[in-house]
């Protein structure tokens, strides 16, 4: 059985490009007669928004985009990625890691992905002292991995990243752990979600090996730019979508989608009739009129 998921992190209030996101993932999943699970990344307290979990979820009903069963908190799965961590302690292929950031800025190198790890703490045996980072190691094999709409891309862990992050020495538990004991314990079978985490793939599937898990396929949607270029992002302070126009935004994020996950033949006059219908009967009429990407 399909199963996909919207993981939106409560960081802000849904923006245009979430909603993209929600939409192509939710379509997929209803399209493949499957489930669509929505799960709250609120890994990070210092960078959450106070009442934009809530929020978000009334904006996704507000566009009738229902999900199956309870939504998950990430900030309540402390204990399922500490089990994953002892995993990964058992296994030898993580270690503590001492440096600053501060520290990091004089000696790491700068990839395009960001700092590259250059190792420091590899073999130094820190103990795992709960203020220390966590990083596991990487090796230099291209690590590939092929989306059903951008193709095949390869990384080289330890040359374009280095040793990366699955705690961090505040405590908190790294995205790219969280991710993959999530979509592993929930059964997600496909992740589809934007463009902008194309770059993070090889690292969740590398811990996916390292832990055992199946690796999910990926379908990662073209992102959604402003009239200037940039990403729709809260970087670049995109407006939240206004509820009372759910139609309309419905419509728009079809648009987005057109070639991708909707059917590249459906013309404008259609989405413009679209319009005034309510979003039940838009998602409906976008279900049949999705494309298997
Ligand atoms: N929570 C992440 C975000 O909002 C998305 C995670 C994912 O879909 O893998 O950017
Ligand atoms: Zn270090």
């Amino acid at each position: 059985m399909y199963i996909g998921r919207f993981a939106p992190s409560p960081t802000g209030l849904l923006h245009k490009g979430s909603l993209v996101a929600a939409l192509g993932s939710y379509l997929r999943a209803r399209q493949q007669q499957g489930q669509w699970l929505v799960r709250m990344e609120d890994l990070d307290p210092l960078r959450e928004v106070a009442g934009a979990a809530d929020d978000i979820l009334q904006t996704l009903e507000a566009h009738a985009l229902y999900w199956d069963g309870e939504v998950v908190y990430q900030s309540q799965r402390q204990s399922c990625y500490e089990a994953a961590l002892a995993e990964l302690l058992a296994s030898g292929q993580v270690y503590a890691c001492t440096c600053t950031r501060k520290g990091l800025r004089q000696q790491a190198a700068m990839g395009a992905l960001g700092m590259i790890y250059p190792g420091i703490c590899r073999d130094v045996q820190h103990p795992f002292l709960g203020r220390y980072a966590i990083r596991v190691r990487t090796h230099n094999m291209p690590l590939c991995f092929t989306d059903r709409l951008q193709g095949t891309h390869c990384q080289c862990l330890e040359t374009e990243l280095g040793d990366f992050i699955i705690r961090r020495s505040d405590g908190y538990f790294a995205y790219q752990l969280a991710v993959v004991v999530d979509d592993h314990l929930q059964g997600v079978t496909e992740v589809v979600r934007g463009e902008d985490l194309l770059d993070n793939t090889q690292r969740q599937n590398y811990l996916q090996r390292l832990l055992g898990y199946r690796q999910p396929d990926y379908c990662h949607l073209p992102m959604v730019k402003n009239p200037q270029g940039q990403k729709l992002s809260k970087q670049t302070h995109a407006p939240a979508v206004k509820r009372a126009a759910a139609a309309a935004n419905l419509v728009e994020a079809l648009e987005l989608l057109r070639g991708s996950v909707v059917d590249e033949k459906i013309t404008i006059t259609e989405l413009e009739r679209l319009r005034q219908e309510p979003p039940e009967v838009i998602l409906q009429w976008a279900v049949a009129h999705s494309a298997s990407c």
